[in-house]
């Protein structure tokens, strides 16, 4: 995202979120891959779970969660309990976490993303699908008929890294949202 404000020279800056106060500053937040058991239980020991949950049902954050963040933002997680991943749920969508297999963890694939003109190169590290998606709920781009990117009202759920390819146009959808 910093690359973004720097390339493209659009007002914005990027803050890092590590405590609840600093989301005060923010109008749109990223949860990023990782692992989503880790991340959650770190945002509800930090109490920015609770903060994020308040920002959401306020309607005053955008989201963009990739990977694990995708993971954080659904509604239903197929493949494990409540108690270990506990979700943000803002997004009527069902996902699976690491979808693709152990042949196939990592890889890198073009998508047709909606809106794009050209097809976007997504790289996909342990990715979770999203399985299902409510009515108020967009597909995006699917990957071997599996959905993959998702959109719902100020949400944008990813199962693929953008930040690890050059090309800044997922970011700069996600700023539209805002
Ligand atoms: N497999 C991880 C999870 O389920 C996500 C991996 C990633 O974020 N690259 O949380």
């Amino acid at each position: 995202m910093m690359r973004f404000f720097k390339e493209t020279k659009t007002k914005g800056s990027v803050n890092l979120i590590r405590q609840k106060p600093d989301l005060d500053k923010v109008d749109a937040l990223i949860i990023p891959g990782g692992e989503s058991t880790t991340i959650s239980r770190t945002l509800v020991r930090s109490g920015l779970f609770e903060t994020i949950r308040n920002r959401i049902s306020d309607d005053t954050l955008a989201i963009m969660g990739t990977c694990a963040g995708c993971v954080l933002l659904a509604k239903t997680i197929t493949d494990t309990t409540k108690e270990r991943v506990t979700s943000l749920e803002a997004m009527d969508i069902e996902v699976q976490r690491n979808a693709f297999g152990r042949q196939k963890e990592s890889f890198e694939h073009t998508l047709n993303f909606h809106g794009f003109s050209n097809p976007y190169t997504a790289v996909f590290i342990r990715a979770p699908v999203i399985t299902k998606v409510g009515r108020d709920c967009e597909v995006l781009a699917k990957f071997d008929k599996k959905i993959v990117a998702a959109r719902q009202h100020r949400f944008l759920a990813l199962s693929f890294h953008p930040e690890l390819t050059t090309d800044l146009r997922v970011h700069e959808y996600f700023l539209e949202m805002i």
